[in-house]
């Protein structure tokens, strides 16, 4: 693929220039945000602050020139001209367009001293368990991005406006339908699980390891995965992310408990699924929106994948669990199965979402959404969200937090003004089922490959299929190339099912 075909409109190497330049600021801010994360000293946060800031007001203004929207209308008008590739990055750069230049300059700023404040005073609600600290700049949060989605557009509700910055595509009427079938699925599945008994032991995960072993241990495992630390590193952050600048600068991050190794082995083998998608895509492209991540939910669906579906299946293990236990002294009198029921058992009592078991998360996301959803339909007022969030924890997963810091104040999402965040999560769960399912009907010797060491196979589907087409296709058209079918949630409810009816040796047929 080349951005200088002579056939291509000469309107679109100037754009393909300013989209590199848009690039460059975002990966700029990008390094910025690591380094305050990882390096930065505390009294610089101020000065980090008004970097960042300048760097987004330079990028808004390049974004909404004039001259940016004349090229993409040209071009939008000019659809004879470019090839598919061009086409779509064309689509992206006025995705982006759009809804950055309708948004007004006074709303920009309103949101973005809102949501400055607005952690500082969710930060001190959660930790005095006050959801009535928090009320009335939540309803402040509400009110500013409904005025935002209003003006991105103003002919949808607002929670569908929000929705499609994350999930382009996956507008409310979609999601009932994919969300409701799982959560029918899940609240009785659950209920039965919980009944088994007579289950391995679990003690052995909280064996103390000093961090040093265990960042060993990871870096090996993350190498073994292909990630490529020529164009990345690993480093230690409060809550791990995947970060960096672009393809060629990928930076993974992990926390280390001693008493927890399997927390940061599996935050690791998360953080390195986002960091295979980031190297895989398309370099030649590189600074252009058609090869970004299709989505949050298809980011996701690569970390989930690596995290669930191969790291904490049989195949993996076979070639990882003995070189562990040659680290790792006590797990040398551990068994095989023992092991792997530990790192997929089910945390019943669980109240927080991100330290939540593969089958119980689902649910902690599909109360989110349809929290939110009522909310921004009018359906359900801030006031009551700490009641409506109780009543869905105990209707779900039958359990009801004791306070506000373990119930509705948990998630910094809404404090940053993610609303329509959370589906992703869920969605990405459901991508990566897909994923997993066609990769090994298109490539049976992919268990055979984790089961040696070999990852190839694996990866060289995923970079076929999700990696290197990037932006290319819109989420639909992505996932029916990759899988044959649009987001089917039987997929994933049908491997939820098989597996954890394995694993709690539930009766056949549940
Ligand atoms: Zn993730």
């Amino acid at each position: 693929m080349t951005l200088t075909n002579p056939a291509l409109s000469p309107a679109y190497p100037e754009l393909t220039r300013r989209l590199a330049d848009l690039s460059a600021i975002e990966e700029a801010i990008g390094i910025l945000q690591w380094d305050q994360e990882i390096v930065m000293p505390p009294g610089a946060a101020d000065a980090r602050a008004r970097q960042i800031a300048t760097l987004a007001v330079l990028h808004h203004e390049r974004l909404t020139h004039p001259r940016h929207l004349e090229l993409l209308s040209t071009l939008q008008g000019d659809g004879g001209g470019l090839d598919d590739v061009a086409r779509a990055n064309v689509r992206e750069a006025a995705r982006d367009h759009r809804r950055a230049s309708r948004i007004p300059p006074d709303l920009v700023r309103a949101w973005g001293e809102a949501t400055v404040k607005a952690h500082e005073i969710w930060v001190d609600a959660r930790k005095h368990a006050d959801f009535e600290r928090f009320r009335p700049m939540l309803e402040h949060l509400v009110e500013l991005a409904q005025r935002r989605a209003a003006a991105i557009d103003p002919h949808r509700t607002s929670y569908d406006v929000l929705l499609d910055e994350f999930e382009p595509g996956m507008p409310m009427a979609r999601l009932d339908t994919v969300f409701a079938p799982l959560r029918d699925f899940l609240v009785p599945f659950i209920a039965q699980v919980k009944t088994a008994t007579d289950l391995p032991d679990v003690g052995w995960l909280h064996t103390p390891v000093p961090v040093d072993l265990q960042r060993e241990a990871g870096e090996a495992i993350v190498r073994a995965m292909g990630y490529d630390f020529h164009y990345g590193r690993l480093d230690v952050a409060v809550h791990p992310f995947c970060g960096g600048a672009g393809p060629t600068d990928v930076r993974i991050t992990t926390r280390y408990k001693e008493t927890h190794f399997t927390g940061s082995l599996m935050a690791m083998v998360h953080e390195t699924g986002h960091a295979l998608y980031e190297q895989g895509r398309n370099r030649d492209l590189g600074d252009q929106p058609v090869s970004r991540p299709r989505s949050y939910g298809i980011h996701e669906s690569q970390s989930l994948l690596w995290e669930k579906q191969v790291g904490q299946g049989a195949p993996f293990w076979t070639w990882h669990f003995p070189r562990l236990q040659e680290r790792y002294a006590f797990l040398r009198g551990l068994d095989f199965e023992t092991f792997l029921f530990g790192l997929n058992r089910v945390d019943f009592g669980n109240f927080i979402r991100v330290d939540a078991d593969e089958l119980t998360y689902p649910l902690h996301v599909i109360l989110r959404y349809e929290i939110e959803r009522d909310l921004f339909s009018g359906k359900l007022a801030v006031r009551d969200l700490p009641e409506a969030w109780n009543a869905k924890m105990q209707a779900y997963l039958g359990i009801t937090p004791p306070d506000a810091r373990l119930g509705v104040l948990q998630d910094v999402h809404w404090s940053s003004g993610s609303f329509g965040y959370f589906p992703s999560y869920t969605l990405g769960a459901m991508y990566a089922a897909q994923f997993w399912r066609a990769a090994l009907r298109d490539v049976p010797g992919i268990p055979d490959g984790l089961a040696t060491g070999d990852v190839g196979p694996l990866v060289g589907w995923l970079r076929t299929h999700v990696h290197r087409p990037g932006s290319r296709w819109e989420t639909d058209e992505l996932v029916r190339r990759a899988t044959g079918e649009a987001l089917e949630p039987a997929h994933f409810i049908d491997y939820l099912r098989a597996k954890y009816t394995r694993l709690y040796r539930l009766p056949a047929g549940v």
